[in-house]
Order: C-alpha cells, then structure tokens, then sequence
C-alpha cells in the first residue's frame, strides 16, 4: 500500500464491536468466536475477558472467572479511547461482573447491545454461577437491547425468575419477558423437541418491543423457519449468532435485518464447519465422533 492510500482523507474507521466474554483456549467459543466473526464480517473487535476456561473440544474441564476489577479497569480502559459500536455480552461468572457489566452499560444507552445469556456449557460446566442468576433477570436483562437464549436458557432463566412455564406459546412467552423487562428477544429453536425428539424444523422467534406492544402481538413476533441442521461442529454457536448480530447492527442496519442476516452467516459456518477443523490428535472414528468443534467463521461470501 503506498503512503498516500494509507493515508486516504475518505478513510473510513471499521464499525467497532466490544465483546465481554471468556476465553476460550480451543478456540470455538467466547472471546475467539466472537473475534473470528466480527472481523470476517469486515467489522473490527475489541473484547474484555471474563474468565479464563480451561476446555478442547471434548468439552470444558475448569473456569477461572477473571477479579472484578480486572474487567472494570479493561472496560474503563476500552472506553477512554474507543467509541463502540455495539456491544456484545457473553459469558459473565458471577454476581460482581453482572453488575460491573450492567453499570457500564448504562454510560452507553444509545449502542445496541446483545446479551447471549451464557448460563451452563454445552459440556455441563456451570459458566454463570448459580447465585448470580437473578442479577442476570434484574440488572442486565432490561439493560440491554436484545437478549439471545436458546431454549434451556430461557427455561433456566424464566424458572430463576419464578415464572410457571406451563406452555411453549408465543404469547405466554412474550408476556413473561415482557414482565423481566426485555425489550427485544430472540428466542432460538434449535433445541425444540416434538414428542420428545428433536422436531425437523427450527424456528427461531423474535419478539420486538416487549413492554410497549402486549396487545398487537402478531406485529411484534417475526419468525425464522429453517430445517434443522444436525452439526457435529457446532461448539460456539451462540457465542457467532450474537457477535454476527451485533456487526450487523453496528454497522447500522434495523434488528430484524441484523438477525436476518446473522442467521444466513450463521447457517453457512455450520454447514461448512467440518472441513474446517484443526488437526485433531487422535483420528480413531469412535474420538472424532464424540469431539464439538468450532465453526468455519471465514465464510467467501461474506
Ligand atoms: N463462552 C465461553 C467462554 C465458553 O467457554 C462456552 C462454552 O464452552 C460458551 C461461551 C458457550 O459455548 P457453547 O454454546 O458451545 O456451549
């Protein structure tokens, strides 16, 4: 590149994403996934660390949750010399990061923020601690522009939050945000069973303006029908939904484009996901298949 293209006055600065999540050494999830994503996005990512876990892709073994004024001091620090714009929330350990988190937040009303509610690996590790789950419902869930949870998640979060889940409806569920306080929604349905085994189709449902919009539903839920992919690599998914969603809105698009499109990157990263894998130790077929890998984030198309 020659000095003057360097140099360029119609430069623009990338669309600039702060993560605040853990660290994952095998690369899949946390901090890594969602680095990978936002730059093959074309966006640029700066990331706070959480915890420290120790985890391949067999599944996590140990967390390490980092001090809390480690992830003040980072966050602070980011935010002297940053402008950010979107923030993406991940795995958070305990009670005091909740609240660091959520106090942060509120010097940033204006940047779309995504909360992936990280409560348990995919492994069975608890990530959240188990005490900190109501500041979850009560400091953060209202705080934040969109909340993510897969189905566990949002079981384990509406149980927390002393809800009776007698029902799957759309309309029971968006009442019972709507009471946490959450403004926008996305439940995803990739692990929806129909009489107990896993349904063909995964829906994906997003509800919009929770508090303001309890009698005009069918304007506020918007749904995404895909067939169910049944990935072996799929670990970290969460972790690239949220970060794909939080480029796009950085960049400037409405939500439900965002969401559109992180779905379409999404889908491509897993179906894509096995001929991208690292150089496994043992290739015996009976180990591969039990491995979770990570996804094929550098996508041609996009
Ligand atoms: N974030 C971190 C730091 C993790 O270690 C994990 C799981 O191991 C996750 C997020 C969630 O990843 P997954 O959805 O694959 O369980």
């Amino acid at each position: 590149m020659t000095e003057a293209s360097n140099h360029s006055p119609t430069k623009k600065p990338l669309p600039t994403v702060l993560t605040i999540a853990g660290f994952d050494p095998s690369g899949g999830a946390g901090l890594q996934a969602d680095s990978k994503t936002i730059h093959a996005l074309g966006a640029y990512a700066l990331n706070s660390i959480t915890a420290v876990t120790v985890q391949n892709s067999f599944g996590v073994q140990a967390v390490h949750p980092t001090k809390p004024e480690l992830l003040q001091s980072q966050l602070q620090c980011l935010a002297e010399d940053y402008q950010f714009d979107a923030i993406k929330i991940g795995m958070l350990a305990d009670h005091q990061q909740v609240k660091i988190v959520a106090d942060f937040l509120t010097a940033f009303k204006g940047v779309p923020s995504i909360l992936d509610p990280v409560l348990i690996s995919s492994s069975g590790k608890t990530l959240l601690a188990e005490n900190a789950r109501k500041t979850l419902i009560t400091e953060l869930l209202p705080a934040v522009t969109l909340v993510t949870p897969n189905i566990p998640e949002a079981e384990l979060l509406l149980k927390a939050a002393g809800h009776e889940l007698n029902d799957w409806q759309q309309k029971t569920l968006f009442k019972q945000f709507s009471q946490l306080g959450v403004q926008n929604l996305l439940l995803k349905g990739g692990h929806r069973k129909v009489a107990d085994e896993p349904s063909e189709h995964a829906e994906d449902w997003l509800f919009t303006d929770l508090p303001q919009q309890l009698n005009n539903l069918s304007q506020h839920i918007g749904t995404f029908t895909g067939k169910r992919l049944q990935i072996q690599h799929n670990h970290g998914t969460g972790c690239t939904l949220s970060s794909a969603i939080a480029t796009f809105l950085a960049e400037g698009k409405p939500l439900k484009e965002a969401v559109k499109q992180a779905k379409t990157y999404l889908t491509e990263a897993l179906k894509t996901a096995d001929l991208y894998q690292p150089n496994y130790r043992s290739k015996s077929a009976e180990i591969e298949s039990q491995r979770h890998g990570g996804l094929n984030h550098f996508i041609k198309s996009f």
